[in-house]
Parts: C-alpha cells; structure tokens; sequence
C-alpha cells in the first residue's frame, strides 16, 4: 500500500510540475488529438465560388469560398429567416429560437474591411435559415430538430465549417475560426469568447486558475506556442478583447477596467462551433466566439434603397483587430 501510495504522490507531483510549464497541457494530458482530413472537389470549392445549399429552391445555406490563401473562417449561423414549408418550429423549452439580427452583414462587412486591407477574402458559412427551424450551432442532441429536412441542413452546415478548415488546413496550415453572433444583454460591449469559465474569467486580481486552462479553450493551439501568458492571451494588452477595444469596440475580456471578466453581468463564453472547431484538443486552427452588441457592431442603419449599412463601423473594427492578431499571434502579416 505504501509503495502505491508513493506513486501516488510522485505521480501527482509530475502532473503538478507539467502543468507549471506555461500553457503547456491539454485535458487529458495526451498528446494532441489529430483530426482525420476531410475530403472536398477542390473542383467545386474554388477562390470566390458561392456553394449553395437549396431547399424548396430557396437559398438555405451559402459557403462563400474564399482566398484560397485566407487564414480567416467567419460563420452566421442565426440572422436566417427563411421558414421552409412544412417545417415544425422549434418548441422544446430548451431550445433558443431568438434572431441575431444583421449579424450577416456584419459578417460580410468584416469580410469587405479583410480583403480590402489584405487582398485576400475569408471563407464565409452563413445559415439562411431562421432559428425557429434550425439552430446549427448546438451538438445535434441539443439542436432539438423537428424534421429529417433540416437534420439534413444541419450536418451540411457542419460539413462546410469542416472543410473550410481543411481549406486553411491544406494551404496555410493555421488559421482562425470566428462564429460571429448578436447579444441583447444590458451592456453594450462584444463577449468574446474560448468556452472558459466564468469563474475563472472573474478572478481577475490572480488569475491563479486562468492560467492553468489554456488547454480548455479553443484557443489552446495559440497558447501551447506563446510566450505569453494565457490571462494575457485572454484579457491582456494582446488579447483580442483588447485589439477590438483599441478600435473603439468594448470587448469583455480585454484589458480595460470593468471589462477585465464578466463579473455578474450577462456572457456567453462560447457554443458548440467554438467547442468543436477550435484547438481545444490541438491543431493548429483555432476559434473564437463573437458575441457583438447592437449599439458598436450591428447598429440599424440599413439603407433599404441601397441594401448596405453605411454607418455601420464595427466590421471594419473587427476586420483590424483580426489582422493584428495574427500579427501577434500566428506571425503573420497578412497585410503585406
Ligand atoms: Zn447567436
């Protein structure tokens, strides 16, 4: 018993002085999980082609190909508003059936500020179909699906974000998955979000437990190579929650007072799409969730004569901070 007992201990202690080194150490301290390679037409997937997925003839979901030579992968999964016929809504009580409304053209905004500062256009997924119908970014379990119909929509959704990534995979090796989202909680500010805790988000005077969960977020394949510290990737002056802030977008967490952790207030710290096409089990793509308010990114200025947001300054923010951030963290300038 006691030489059991013994390794116990000496165990213990290799996974306490593992977890010691900086952001190194995935959940289930293995080596990183290899995803199997997903196979596409590259006949069909080419630099600027929109592939369409139709039902009843209308428009259900769009993968708008990018530059093939893009890091940067944006998805919309909640501004749709096409109800297919004979299609029941959603009525489990679990089941959020709220419109993200305009986060599309906001995704296409940031898209617009991308390719116009780096001539390279990102990969865009976007869901046509209302919420009511579809909620493609929950695990199939929990999307609550009323109709072969839209379980056929909800694995095609999934089958464009992988092979967008396989895209990004094949020709730049790293990259960025962005699931772009509108919030109506009280304070106007963009919730960016790893899948993190809220308590560990909220020490915010140690960050004792914080830096321990590198290897819990979705951004784990940024961390593992960083010099930096893993509160300093989440709320630090590099943090992406601190570039948007630099671009006049509040962004919780980032390194501004008040803006450090949620503290009690309302935030979603991730869903299903960051879980599952983020580097939380390694790779080297990882992803964020962007929760933008309506007063910084989504403003109703819609000009229905020119069907554009003229007024509206939050993509371009975005689009920035993004570029800076694979300055600092991936070593690259797309700008160049
Ligand atoms: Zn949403």
């Amino acid at each position: 018993m006691k030489k059991i007992s013994f390794l116990i201990s000496v165990l213990g202690l290799m996974l306490f002085l593992s977890s010691c080194f900086k952001n190194k150490g995935s959940e289930f301290d293995e080596p990183d999980y290899v995803e199997p390679d997903i196979a596409y037409d590259k006949a069909v997937f080419t630099k600027g082609a929109t592939v369409l997925y139709k039902i009843d003839g209308e428009n259900a979901l769009e993968f708008r190909v990018g530059d093939l030579k893009s890091p940067v992968i944006l998805s919309s999964p909640h501004d749709g508003i096409f109800e297919p016929a004979g299609v029941d809504d959603r009525d489990h009580p679990d089941g959020e059936i709220v419109r993200d409304i305009y986060a599309t053209p906001l995704v296409v905004r940031v898209a617009d500020t991308l390719e116009k500062r780096t001539g390279m256009r990102p990969h865009i997924i976007i869901n046509q179909i209302s919420r009511k119908k579809l909620d493609p970014n929950r695990s199939r379990d929990e999307s609550y699906l009323t109709s072969y119909k839209m379980l056929d929509a909800y694995v095609q959704y999934h089958q464009y974000i992988k092979i967008a990534r396989q895209i990004v995979k094949d020709n730049i090796g790293k990259g960025l998955y962005i699931d772009m989202h509108g919030h109506g909680h009280d304070k106007d500010r963009i919730e960016v979000g790893y899948m993190l805790a809220i308590a560990d988000l909220n020490d915010t005077l140690t960050n004792k437990y914080l830096d321990l969960k590198a290897g819990k977020s979705s951004i784990y394949g940024i961390a593992k190579t960083s010099d930096y510290t893993f509160s300093d990737l989440v709320r630090g002056d590099v943090a992406f929650g601190t570039l948007l802030a630099n671009e006049l977008l509040p962004a919780v967490p980032s390194n501004r007072v008040g803006n450090k952790g949620p503290a009690a207030d309302n935030y979603f710290n991730g869903g299903y799409c960051t879980l599952a096409y983020g580097s939380i089990a390694g790779g080297n793509i990882s992803a964020i969730q962007l929760e933008t308010d309506w007063k910084h990114a989504r403003k109703d200025t819609y000009d229905a004569d020119l069907k554009a947001f003229p007024q509206q300054f939050g993509g371009g923010g975005i689009a920035r901070a993004i570029i800076k951030y694979f300055r600092l963290h991936f070593g690259m300038d797309m700008e160049k």
